[in-house]
């Protein structure tokens, strides 16, 4: 079966396309069991870089998508032209597509406001982008927040209560509107929230602004958590009396 790798949140027509054509999908932005190292791009990339860019790199270069598909505007970020160009030249028999996803219309976003654990929320938000997930959920008052884009490495989500709301990107992408800078910054007030980024993100900025302003908390991690982040969520979530 021919492959389509994805970048981002690529415009729904081309999702719509070359899901009529047949195509297997590949989410290229998340770690793929076997190939979760960085060794391939050693010489071709930075080491201090953006995991989830790096993660689509070794990806794309691993598997060799018959087209890959990268959102390049807004909803992704800068980063993911560079990285196109030097497929195209990595990657000769492959065809790369960029585009620019503008959509900023919100399609609703019942599963950040569920009572799912947080991880499975945010494991459906991802796959939305390619498939049908089961949207029909409880909605749940909120007594934690998780601000950010989906991490590189979904562990930290295991920490929080399964009354936790997802806000920023990640929400921004259950609403199909990854260009929607309103939906990025709304939070609800008064309950302690994460702000979460990848380390060498221009959302770091972001996030830290928006945690002093909610009192909440800014936490960057590279490709894996480490304890001491761990430990940061946890003391925090604790004090705040989110989690026992
Ligand atoms: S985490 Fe930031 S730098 Fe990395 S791909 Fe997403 S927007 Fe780009």
């Amino acid at each position: 079966m021919r492959k389509v790798g994805i970048a981002g949140v690529p415009n729904q027509e081309f999702i719509d396309h070359y899901k009529d054509a047949g195509y297997e999908f590949i989410d290229l932005d998340m770690p793929i069991t076997g190939i979760d190292y960085f060794d391939v791009i050693e010489k071709i990339a930075p080491k201090i870089y953006c995991a989830t860019l790096k993660t689509v790199f070794v990806n794309a270069l691993v598997i060799k998508p018959d087209i890959i598909l990268a959102d390049v505007g807004e909803g992704k970020c800068d980063g993911m032209r560079f990285i196109a160009e030097a497929l195209r030249e990595l990657l000769p028999d492959s065809e790369i597509i960029t585009t620019r996803n503008m959509n900023s219309k919100p399609q609703g976003n019942p599963i950040s406001v569920s009572d799912l654990p947080l991880k499975e929320k945010m494991n459906r938000i991802v796959n939305s982008v390619i498939m049908e997930v089961d949207k029909n959920l409880k909605p749940c008052k909120p007594t934690a927040g998780f601000w950010g884009v989906p991490p590189r490495d979904f562990a930290i989500l295991d920490i929080f209560p399964n009354t936790t709301h997802i806000y920023g990107w990640a929400r921004c992408m259950e609403n199909k509107a990854p260009d929607n800078m309103e939906i990025e910054m709304f939070v609800d007030e008064g309950i302690p929230i994460v702000f979460f980024a990848q380390s060498f993100c221009q959302k770091t900025m972001l996030a830290k602004y928006l945690a002093n302003k909610y009192n909440g908390l800014f936490v960057d991690v590279d490709a894996q958590l480490d304890d001491s982040t761990k430990a940061k969520v946890i003391a925090f979530l604790t004090l705040r009396g989110a989690i026992k």
